[in-house]
């Protein structure tokens, strides 16, 4: 099969062996993949992952020990979890101590002709989403994951920094949930994406930290965003960190001490609120797509996907 692999330096692999399908995995023919900021990270070594890219993808099940899941369009979660752990046991079996991730810890991923995964990572996408959409549904989960994290109500002052993919969506769940969100960002095409969406938002070269801001929700992919989230914020009040970066830097944690702020990690989320929230059009992705390409230019796309300002690049397999 094609694929698109990550072996120290990223190649496009025209004849790259299929996936050893085992007991309980189901065999998917990829549609569509979208790059994120993770793989980017990954080719920088975070995780020290080596393998086939992607994790954020829509495609047709080809093969599968759940019968009433061949030849259903899906998308997939991408904890693989053996279910038997004491966080799995607990009903925290994203944080599984066994587990694998798509494209990301030891599981091959979907920048390729075929993946596999187990049946219960798998959710059927409805007709109502295209597959432009359909590949958002795992980024969009990430960013319903800080309404599963923190209690909104009241909070009247509310930033996303970051005018990224996943800061633009975030923003809109944000919005969608009631709360009075603005975004902080570098680039004027994606703030004005805010402003049709209604979204308030601020160029970061206008921003004097001010430490008023009740949640800060940092999504700058980059350790310089936690430092500034930190300024933002008002004395007891939280930040959110959505950013997973390869480089370590040291960073002066005094000011999360002294203003007694609390400092919450965010990954992966429920797929069933983004599929719901994409069904029912109350998020526009479609607005962050900005190029299509195929999986044969996929270094060049990532080479794309690098550059300051771009935003979704879909990748397809046909
Ligand atoms: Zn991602
Ligand atoms: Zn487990």
């Amino acid at each position: 099969m094609r694929a698109l692999v990550f072996d120290n330096t990223l190649r496009f692999d025209a004849r790259h062996a299929d996936p050893q399908v085992g007991d309980g995995d189901t065999l998917l023919r990829v549609r569509q993949a979208g790059i994120c900021a993770t793989d980017l990270e990954i080719t920088k070594g975070y995780m020290g992952f080596r393998g086939v890219l992607g994790h954020e993808f829509v495609a047709d099940v080809v093969e599968s020990p759940d019968k009433t899941l061949v030849g259903q369009r899906v998308a997939g979660e991408i904890n693989i979890v053996c279910g038997r752990c004491d966080l799995c046991v607990s009903g925290l079996s994203n944080h599984c101590r066994n587990r694998s991730v798509l494209g990301i810890l030891n599981h091959d991923g979907a920048f390729a002709d075929h993946v596999r995964l187990p049946a219960i990572n798998l959710h059927p996408v409805p007709r109502t989403i295209d597959d432009d959409q359909a590949a958002f549904i795992e980024p969009l989960a990430a960013a319903f994951q800080v309404l599963k994290q923190i209690k909104l109500d009241g909070r009247k002052w509310v930033t996303v920094l970051g005018d990224g993919r996943l800061g633009l969506l975030v923003a809109q769940v944000l919005r969608n949930a009631g709360c009075p969100v603005r975004v902080i960002g570098k680039h004027p095409d994606k703030l004005a994406l805010c402003e049709k969406w209604q979204i308030r938002s601020r160029p970061l070269d206008d921003i004097i930290p001010r430490h008023d801001q009740d949640v800060v929700v940092d999504c700058t992919g980059s350790a310089a965003g936690l430092e500034l989230a930190v300024q933002m914020v008002r004395p007891r009040g939280t930040v959110v960190l959505k950013s997973t970066f390869a480089s370590g830097k040291p960073l002066n944690l005094a000011p999360v001490v002294v203003d007694e702020i609390t400092i919450i990690g965010s990954r992966c989320g429920p797929f069933r609120e983004a599929i719901r929230a994409l069904s029912e059009r109350q998020v526009d992705v479609t607005s962050l797509i900005y190029r299509r390409m195929r999986l044969e230019q996929g270094v060049e796309a990532m080479d794309l996907a690098r550059r300051p300002g771009v935003l979704k690049i879909i990748l397809t397999m046909e």
